[in-house]
This record gives structure tokens, C-alpha cells and sequence, in this order.
């Protein structure tokens, strides 16, 4: 009987998940999160680099896949410090065979990844589990990847088609028996996030983990039919409808997103399919898209330029920036945007587009301290979709049309005619150091 150790990462669930599984069932699991003190120090920019709001999102989701676990009569090792130091530790005090864990495709967490395997003699094992396709089911090898998302999504549904997709299955393998929570050291003393009620206001409505994500999927799509129009609503700004409201917890991995994608084509075979339907599939493709240009381009997606290398001209102005994250520049619509995610960790993706493209168009700012700054508040906050989403609008990504300049005036006029999402949040009154 072997023992395979899990380390959980962004992928906090246990549905659909290829590291699990190929254990044998005879076999043993290991399962362990490890909080690591180097995803919350301060930037040299001045905030931290994960929020209390973030923080407490994630504190919930590893806590919920603990009582999950202990439920199927298994549990969770959630420990704190640096995983090149804890896991051999681990390996060693249990004699683990293997470590599986989740693919990587940033530069910071692929040299922790380094870092474990320089550290230990076990194989450590790599699933893909975070996008809906394999690198090896892409018709293209991902140093080829297009660089126009029209191209990607025409080769991705010609060649691998959207409509069949199935999840990885498995039991849950026993806990090792030698495995006494006692006798470990490191073990994780939280939860450390300022205890905070749901804001009455927020477009987010449920706690993190697997089962409020799975909760979500069903509500939106067979409880309020959200998603047989979500192509004519998903540019809204109030409330838990307008749009999916998926990706908390698909950033965490609380929800799989080939899970998704087997939703909606269940729910079209069941209901018909639509424009909107397919939008949904359309919007995470996205997704994937970015994910994978994340893999083909690495470290230059945080750099000034980009993956195009071409470098803006732009200001240093603290008070400029201070302005935009507290919401105190001469733009409302703006405004409203940026209290709302700091009062709840998440905005809408018009509102996203319209403060990215305001810091970079209009105040001139490095959009690498925008990318930050929503990196530390937002609680669905994704390496890939983040950075990738502001190099596009910054004009050193992905967009074919260069410089993506939202109007904020004729966008809210548009998109909040009355003001009734400005008035919404405006008057909100905020604690600068609620960090
Ligand atoms: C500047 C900027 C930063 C962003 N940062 C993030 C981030 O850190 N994490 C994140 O998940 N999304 C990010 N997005 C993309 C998008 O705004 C959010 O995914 C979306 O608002 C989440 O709400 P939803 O789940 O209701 O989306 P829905 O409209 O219901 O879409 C369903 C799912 O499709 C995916 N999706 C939709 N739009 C995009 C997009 N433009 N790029 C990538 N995936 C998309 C998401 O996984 C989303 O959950 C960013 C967009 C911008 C413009």
C-alpha cells in the first residue's frame, strides 16, 4: 500500500479532479493545504499583496474542503510556512510514494514548484485540472498559440468541439492511519482574516468552498434559468443575476470548469440551446485562452511592456493612485466601481474594463500597479485572467485593435442611465486601512 500526498492548491475541491483520480483505490491519500506567509507581504507599492477580503474567500474554501474531507472519512493537513520546507517533512514522517499536485503556469508559482522538487527525492506529479481543455488536446503546441482570441476559439471548437466533455471520476482513497494530526508541526492556527458578514450589497452571495461554488452552478442555470440569457445580461452591474457570478470560486478551483461546461451543455440538451447558452462557453473559453497564453509567454505578462515588449510612457503619482483605489477621482461611474470592490472584493466586468482602461488612458498610470491592486482585493483574483485582462486593455497584450479606451461617460450613460448603480455605492463610506 502506497501513500500519495495531495497538495491542494487552486483547486479546492473534490469533484472532477485527475490527481485523485489515478490513485488506486487500495492505496492511501494524503490530502494537505499549506498557507504560505509569502502570498500575503506587503508590495513595495504599499498594500498587501492578498487582502483581509481575499484572505477570508480563501480561508473559508480550505476550511469547507477539510469538513468535506472529514465527512468521507478523510481529513486535511492544513499547515503554514513554505511548501520546499514543509512537504519533505511530510514525505518523510509518512512515507509518501508520490505528490500529486496541480499544473502551474506563473513564474512565481512554478519556482515554488522547482523549489519542492529540488527539496525532495519523490516524484512529483503534475494534473492539469484548472482549464476545460489539455495543453495536449490544443490544436496547437502553446509556444504557437494564436495571439488573437477569434483565432483560438475558431481552432478550439473546430478541433476539440465544445459539446462533449467528460470529468475525471474517482472514490476517495482511505487516510493513512499512521497519520496523527498531534504529531505535526506547522499546522495552520487560523483562520487570521478579520471576521466580516457579507456586505448586504454585494453581487457575491454565497461563502467560499466546493459546496456553496456547486450551490451557484445550480442556482444560475436550473434554478433561475440565469443562463438562457446571460448574453443579453451579463453587461449589468447590480445584484446576483446579471451574470454568473462563477468565478470565486472557479479561481480557487472550489468549481471545476469543465464541471461548468458539462452544466450548460446538460442544461441545452434539457432546455434547448441558445446565443446565450453558447456565450457562456464563449466567455470561458476566455478563460482558457488566457490561461494558456499565460504558459506560452511567462514572466514578460508583469513587465511594463508586456508580451509585445512595447513600453507606454506613464506617471508615478501616488495621490493620482490613491485616488483611483479609493474612489475619489473626478469620474463617478468609476468611482462607484472601485468602492464596490473595495467593499466586497468583487466588480462586474464592465466596471473591470472601464477603471482598467481609466488608469491607463486617462490618469496615465503604469497599469501594473492597477493589475496589483486588484490582484490584493479581488476575491476571484486569477493570476492568468488578471494580468492578461490588463495587458489587453493596456494595449501590450492580447487585443489585435492596440489601445482599448472605454468612454467612462458614455459607458455609464449606457450601462447605468438612471445612476442607480452610482447612487448604490457613492455614498458608501470606506475605512482606507481596511486591508
Ligand atoms: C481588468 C480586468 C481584470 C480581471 N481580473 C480577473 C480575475 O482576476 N479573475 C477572473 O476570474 N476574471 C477576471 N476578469 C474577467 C471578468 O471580469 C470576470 O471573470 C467576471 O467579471 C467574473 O464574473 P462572472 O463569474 O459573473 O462572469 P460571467 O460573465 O458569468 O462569465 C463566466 C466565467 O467566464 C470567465 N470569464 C468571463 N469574462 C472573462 C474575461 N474577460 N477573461 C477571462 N475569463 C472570463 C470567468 O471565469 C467567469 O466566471 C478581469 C477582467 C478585467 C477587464
Amino acid at each position: 500500500m502506497k501513500t500519495i500526498l495531495h497538495w491542494f492548491k487552486h483547486d479546492l475541491r473534490i469533484h472532477d479532479m485527475p490527481g485523485l483520480a489515478c490513485i488506486n483505490p487500495q492505496d492511501c491519500l494524503l490530502p494537505v493545504y499549506i498557507f504560505d506567509p509569502r502570498h500575503r507581504v506587503k508590495l513595495t507599492y504599499g498594500f498587501p499583496k492578498m487582502s483581509d477580503h481575499r484572505l477570508a474567500f480563501l480561508e473559508q474554501s480550505v476550511q469547507s474542503l477539510k469538513e468535506k474531507l472529514q465527512l468521507l472519512n478523510s481529513d486535511l493537513l492544513i499547515l503554514e510556512g513554505k511548501p520546499e520546507e514543509l512537504l519533505p517533512i511530510l514525505a518523510k514522517q509518512f512515507n509518501v510514494h508520490a505528490i500529486h499536485t496541480e499544473k502551474e503556469i506563473a513564474h512565481e508559482e512554478l519556482q515554488v514548484l522547482r523549489n519542492v522538487r529540488n527539496s525532495i527525492s519523490i516524484p512529483v506529479i503534475e494534473f492539469e485540472s484548472r482549464t476545460m481543455f489539455t495543453e495536449s488536446q490544443l490544436p496547437w503546441n502553446v509556444d504557437q498559440l494564436p495571439s488573437v482570441f477569434t483565432e483560438f476559439r475558431k481552432g478550439v471548437e473546430k478541433h476539440i468541439g465544445l459539446n462533449h466533455v467528460v470529468l475525471a471520476e474517482h472514490s476517495l482513497p482511505q487516510f493513512p492511519e499512521s497519520c496523527n494530526l498531534n504529531e505535526i508541526e506547522n499546522l495552520w492556527h487560523g483562520p487570521y482574516a478579520k471576521h466580516r458578514p457579507l456586505h448586504p450589497k454585494s453581487a457575491i452571495r454565497g461563502a467560499g468552498g466546493e459546496d456553496e461554488g456547486l450551490k451557484r452552478l445550480h442556482k444560475y442555470t436550473y434554478g433561475m434559468h440565469g443562463i438562457a440569457t446571460y448574453k443579453e445580461t451579463r453587461n449589468g452591474l447590480i445584484g446576483e443575476a446579471y451574470s454568473s457570478k462563477f468565478s470565486p470560486w472557479l479561481a480557487l478551483g472550489s468549481l471545476s470548469a469543465k464541471n461548468i461546461l458539462k452544466t450548460v451543455n446538460d442544461y441545452e440538451q434539457e432546455f434547448g440551446a441558445n446565443d446565450s447558452t453558447y456565450w457562456m462557453k464563449f466567455e470561458l473559453l476566455w478563460r482558457d485562452f488566457f490561461q494558456w497564453t499565460f504558459k506560452k509567454h511567462g514572466n514578460v505578462c508583469f513587465q511594463a511592456g508586456g508580451f509585445t515588449g512595447i513600453e507606454k510612457k506613464t506617471r508615478h503619482n501616488p495621490d493620482t493612485f490613491d485616488a483611483w483605489r479609493f474612489g475619489e477621482t473626478e469620474d463617478a461611474f468609476v468611482n462607484a466601481n472601485m468602492k464596490e470592490l473595495y467593499l466586497t472584493g468583487f466588480m462586474s466586468n464592465r466596471g473591470r474594463q472601464n477603471v482598467a482602461s481609466y488608469l491607463v488612458h486617462t490618469l496615465k498610470l503604469d497599469w501594473r500597479i492597477g493589475a496589483a491592486w486588484f490582484e490584493s482585493r479581488l476575491i476571484d483574483y486569477d493570476v492568468a485572467s488578471n494580468w492578461g485582462n490588463w495587458m489587453y486593455i493596456a494595449g501590450v497584450g492580447n487585443d489585435p485593435r492596440q489601445d482599448r479606451v472605454f468612454n467612462t461617460k458614455r459607458q455609464a450613460d449606457m450601462y447605468d442611465p438612471k445612476g442607480e448603480y452610482q447612487m448604490l455605492w457613492l455614498h458608501e463610506l470606506m475605512a482606507k486601512n481596511d486591508y
